[in-house]
């Protein structure tokens, strides 16, 4: 697809006049750009569902260390808790062990769908894998939700690439935030429109997120983060479906994000010279790395 001419408002009112899905009308959009048959593009999909699937697994079953010891078993520590809670506010703590979990196993180097970034890799699936969840939708329509993300990530990389180098991490983890949300949105049953409104009110509210990994990993604050968006895309998602609307339309909120990460000083955009990067205890930590890994040499 070529995201410079693509504009949200304009495939939304596509796919509402003709009473499909954003989903649908993204595989469509695919079938025509590639040559593939729908069949063929949905069976790619699926396999990433299930790659997904089983890095939120993998993170909450068998955690591991990174090599670096600062993370890795955030989901599981979330996932015991949820046991724990009895069930009071379960389903948002389950969102957020999910989406730690993934984001855990990119740290440790394992196999993850980047969605869009491998540092925002938690957040979509672990929407998906909660909404399939509470409405017992099939595989397939979780597949087309992915479809639907796609189109929304597409749409947002028409404005700046979806790069914490580029925009700061309101490009990578408010792009997955934003494509999460609206597909949640169409899990959920509610129209394009809706996912459009989910899309905006879930990136709007995260404009300004630096990138600022300590020690120059993707592990802090990346993986907690991944965590508290998956629930801020939820919630997002759950905004629009009660009939909520951006103010601001998707388009826009895109273009200011973009607008808003060029205009970003370099040290928030993945350069590990600001921000968390550069607290006392971040530059500590990068030390103590520094000696760790030059010991390996
Ligand atoms: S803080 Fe930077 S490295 Fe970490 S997830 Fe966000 S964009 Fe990626």
């Amino acid at each position: 697809m070529h995201a410079d001419v693509l504009k949200l408002s304009e495939l939304i009112s596509d796919a509402d006049g003709r009473g499909i899905s954003l989903g649908q009308l993204a595989l469509e959009q695919e079938v025509r750009l590639t040559f593939n048959t729908s069949d063929c593009l949905r069976g790619h999909m699926r396999l990433q569902w299930r790659v997904m699937q089983e890095a939120m697994e993998a993170g909450l079953q068998s955690p591991r260390s990174s090599r670096s010891g600062l993370v890795g078993f955030e989901g599981s520590i979330m996932n015991e808790w949820v046991q724990d809670t009895r069930g009071t506010g379960a389903p948002v703590l389950k969102l957020a062990a999910r989406a730690m979990s993934a984001s855990c196993i990119n740290a440790c180097m394992g196999r993850i769908v980047a969605a869009p970034t491998a540092g925002a890799c938690g957040i979509l699936p672990a929407v998906i894998a909660c909404a399939q969840e509470d409405t017992g939708c099939s595989e397939d329509s979780c597949v087309d939700a992915l479809f639907a993300a796609g189109l929304i990530g597409v749409v947002i990389s028409g404005h700046i690439e979806l790069a914490g180098a580029s925009g700061g991490c309101q490009a990578e983890c408010g792009s997955a935030a934003a494509m999460a949300a609206a597909a949640a949105v169409q899990i959920y049953g509610g129209s394009p429109e809706r996912s459009g409104h989910a899309a905006a009110l879930a990136l709007k509210n995260l404009l300004g997120l630096v990138c600022d990994p300590v020690a120059g990993l993707v592990e802090i604050p990346c993986v907690k983060r991944n965590g508290f968006l998956a629930v801020h895309a939820w919630l997002a998602a759950q905004m629009a479906l009660a009939g909520m609307n951006s103010a601001v339309p998707a388009d826009e909120v895109f273009a200011a994000m973009a607008k808003i990460g060029r205009s970003m000083p370099e040290g928030l955009r993945e350069t590990s010279t600001g921000g968390l990067a550069v607290t006392p205890t971040g530059q500590e930590i990068r030390s103590k790395m520094d000696i760790r890994y030059s010991s390996l040499d």
